[in-house]
């Protein structure tokens, strides 16, 4: 699939009049058209709902786009539980999927009415004690082991992976839990990340459908809902074909009306916690270029670094760039495209062919908008930076401010350290 940015260089020209780059813009239009259309791909659910993994890009603003179409948070941390309370949202629309939690935030979680995902069999005793009860409704995470695989093509390593009860382990967690009066119950499993196929979901679908339906008939536990959580992909690389939620959610049902209908379960809601398919198409980081450097290698040196997104450094990830203004012009010149970070990995891009760039373009930098803005970090002393919102008519809106070295400087709080600069 071509990728085309959402912007234009004379929008950019425009905005980096009040915005100095680098920074993140989000695109409201699509980020609207997608929501619909995952809340469109599972109304055949009547219980349906889709918990957003505020990890993934943790802004009030943008979450409440989302929350027009449905959406509730799926949290982590302490800190993104309150957010979701900030925000107002009610503990029936906050899932709290942490793993190695604290009790403050297990306390925090029930305070606020989440629902609360176990990632291991000890956290029953351990919410027990932190909270003093057990509610009423509580969820289970599941990971069978071993590889994911979809038709001989392994998509992840499960067996690898520290989240989740083993089988037996969810039985016996079950009937645990039932006998200290938990009424209902929920099943979550995330078996592989950014899956690009819509044969994932329904795949995973059949594994937990199938369990909850034995854990039914063993524990006589009331399975309420099935959390299918993150995991649907986006098509980072121009080779890539988009996955199409419609297939996904027809997928889904088929699977549900087979497994869980049969067995008398055709009232469980389904939910999921996407992070990535949900916003990531939808952000570019815009980054300015500021140097070229001819050594043995051809160096295009921009303003933003992996401070800005980490993806590329830390796992090699592609991210697609579009020279705003050449999009017609030939890909026929070979750059690194780096920060300025004292670290060799900072590269947002490596041998990529583009078209010949010159000082003073803008790069626009795809699919940042899920694990971009979210993953920053203060290393090299390097400030994270604003986040603004391109609206369906056009205006652009401040949606998180950059910060300013006072920012950097708020955290020595015993020394004013800022008030002893001179410049
Ligand atoms: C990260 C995460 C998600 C979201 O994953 P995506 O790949 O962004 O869809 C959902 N649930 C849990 C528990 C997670 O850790």
């Amino acid at each position: 699939m071509e990728k085309k940015a959402f912007v234009t260089k004379e929008q950019i020209e425009k905005i980096v009049k009040t915005y100095p780059t680098p920074f993140h813009i989000y695109d409201e239009r699509g980020i609207r058209e997608n929501a619909k259309a995952l809340r469109e791909a599972f109304a055949w659910n009547p219980g349906y709902k889709e918990f957003f993994a505020v990890k993934a890009t943790p802004n009030p603003y943008l979450i409440n786009i989302l929350r027009e179409y449905g959406c509730g948070t799926d949290c982590s941390s302490l800190t993104e539980l309150m957010l979701s309370e900030a925000m107002g949202l009610d503990g029936k629309d906050i899932m709290f999927s942490s793993n190695d939690t604290p009790a403050e935030e297990f306390q925090y979680a029930a305070k606020i009415g989440a629902t609360i995902n176990l990632d291991d069999i000890t956290h029953i005793d351990f919410l027990e004690k932190s909270i003093g009860y057990l509610p009423k409704t509580i969820s289970c995470r599941y990971n069978p082991g071993g590889y994911f695989a979809i038709s001989n093509n392994i998509m992840d390593n499960p067996g690898d992976a520290k989240y989740g009860f083993t089988t037996p382990q969810l039985f016996e967690g079950f009937r645990r839990l039932k006998e200290k009066g938990v009424e209902r119950f929920g099943l979550h499993a995330f078996l592989a990340s950014n899956t690009v196929t819509n044969e994932y979901y329904p795949i995973l679908a059949r594994t937990l459908f199938e369990v909850a339906v034995k854990l039914k008939e063993e524990t006589g536990a009331h399975i309420t809902f099935i959390n299918l959580s993150g995991g649907i992909g986006i098509p980072y690389r121009p080779d890539q074909e988009p996955n199409d939620i419609r297939v996904i959610g027809e997928g889904v049902r088929k699977v549900y009306e087979e497994v869980l209908v049969p067995a008398g379960m055709g009232d469980v809601a389904i939910y999921t916690e996407l992070g990535r398919f949900m916003l990531a198409p939808y952000g570019h980081l815009i980054t300015r270029v500021i140097h070229e450097k001819h050594t043995h290698k051809e160096y295009i040196g921009v303003d933003a670094c992996a401070v800005n997104l980490m993806r590329p450094a830390m796992y090699g990830a592609y991210h697609h760039i579009t020279v705003l203004g050449k999009e017609d012009k030939p890909c026929d010149h070979k750059y690194d495209v780096t920060g300025s970070l004292c670290e060799n990995n900072d590269k947002f891009a490596i041998d990529r062919l583009l078209p010949q760039i010159e000082i003073g373009d803008y790069l626009a930098i795809h699919d940042t908008g899920a694990h971009g803005f979210s993953m920053g970090y203060n290393y090299n002393g390097k400030l994270r930076s604003a986040e603004l919102l391109l609206r369906e008519d056009g205006s652009v809106r401040l949606i998180r401010r950059a910060e300013t070295p006072k920012d950097y400087f708020a955290t020595f709080d015993c020394l004013d350290f800022y008030n002893r600069l001179k410049f």
